[in-house]
């Protein structure tokens, strides 16, 4: 299937919600669950029910949803890349001050973590690219690239760069917000970029082991500033979100009082989301509730500003044993288009 690299590429929505299916894997094939997925760009179809009948395939019944863009199995992540983020590095190359932020949403094993973080492998590579070119706003002499990475896990920040160093967030007179202490490591070029992103990938992957399958419980967070060399003033930034799994805002039911509460932190910071990015969309008077969890507080700047576009990757499992949580991750994604 050629991609079409239509309207998000040339002018791009402020908004742009996708949806991308992994494929089915062997562990899942081999508990003879059933793909129950289909997607057909723009539309993704969830069948709910599927009987063999004299050897044809029937769906008894099926959900379908209509976004920007619909990436199928056989999609690659370059495919997801190219749609939704690339767009989004010349916007904040441009150096108006744009602020951009990819979101992957989705269930836990749908494939956010697989499709952002080759989303930054790919990234560095281009953002070194436009900032070389002769014709871009911000270049190399007269931009400085800034690298966060961080986890908001349990109500806490905790700095990927710096041991987990836990940082405070506070929204100071002027009504910034601040991540007090923060590393921000500067990047000189595509193989220092690459070094960083491993650094704060391979702190997620450790905590993850040890405390088990906390990267499905916390949303990380990998910011790229563009600076200017001189004044330090914030010429673009990007913002690349892996959140947690959207099924854990409803773990609800726990025996474990920790989990019930990082549950419902994770539902509230969900619900939040949905409401910010569904007031970006509006008249730019009306009011963004951005104060509604850290994440979105974290994440003000890319719904108040002016200039600011957002991407959300709805990320589905094809599996039927996983078509509830599809469907909720559909439904979320549905509500803020
Ligand atoms: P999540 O971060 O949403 O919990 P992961 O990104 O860890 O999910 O993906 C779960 C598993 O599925 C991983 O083993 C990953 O390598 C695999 N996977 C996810 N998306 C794809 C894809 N598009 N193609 C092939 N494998 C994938
Ligand atoms: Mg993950």
């Amino acid at each position: 299937q050629a991609l079409s690299l239509d309207a998000c590429q040339t002018s791009p929505p402020k908004i742009c919600i996708c949806v991308r299916k992994r494929p089915i894997s062997d562990k899942e094939r081999n508990k003879n669950d059933h793909d129950s997925v289909t997607c057909l760009n723009p539309e993704v179809w969830i069948h709910s029910a599927k009987l063999r009948v004299d050897g044809i395939t029937k769906y008894l019944d099926h959900t379908s949803f209509q976004f920007d863009y619909t990436f199928n199995e056989d999609n690659t992540t370059e495919d997801v890349y190219n749609y939704t983020t690339l767009p989004l590095i010349d916007f904040v190359c441009s150096g108006h001050g744009g602020r951009a932020t990819v979101f992957a949403y989705g269930q836990t094993g749908s494939g956010k973590t697989y499709t952002m973080s080759g989303i930054q492998n790919m990234m560095c590579e281009d953002l070194y690219f436009l900032l070389n070119s002769a014709d871009s706003a911000c270049t190399t002499d007269n931009t400085n690239v800034m690298v966060s990475f961080f986890e908001l896990y349990g109500g806490y920040v905790q700095d990927l760069l710096n041991n987990r160093n836990r940082v405070k967030v506070l929204e100071d007179g002027k009504g910034e917000v601040v991540i007090t202490g923060l590393t921000e490591v500067e990047s000189d070029g595509p193989n220092t970029f690459l070094e960083i992103l491993r650094q704060g990938n391979s702190a997620r992957t450790t905590h993850m082991t040890e405390a088990n399958d906390a990267s499905s419980r916390s949303h990380a967070i990998c910011q790229i500033m563009l600076r200017d060399a001189k004044t330090n003033k914030l010429k673009g930034k990007l913002s690349l979100v892996d959140l947690a799994g959207s099924e854990r805002g409803s773990d609800t039911k726990s025996h474990n009082s920790q989990r019930r509460a990082e549950s419902s932190d994770i539902n509230t910071s969900l619900l939040s989301l949905k409401e910010c990015i569904r007031a970006l969309d509006r008249d730019a008077s009306k009011h963004v509730p951005y104060r509604g969890s850290k994440l979105t507080l974290i994440l003000k700047d890319c719904f108040t500003s002016d200039r600011a576009m957002t991407t959300m990757i709805a990320t589905v499992s094809p599996g039927a044993s996983a078509a509830d949580h599809s469907l909720n991750t559909l439904r979320y994604a549905d509500r803020i288009k």
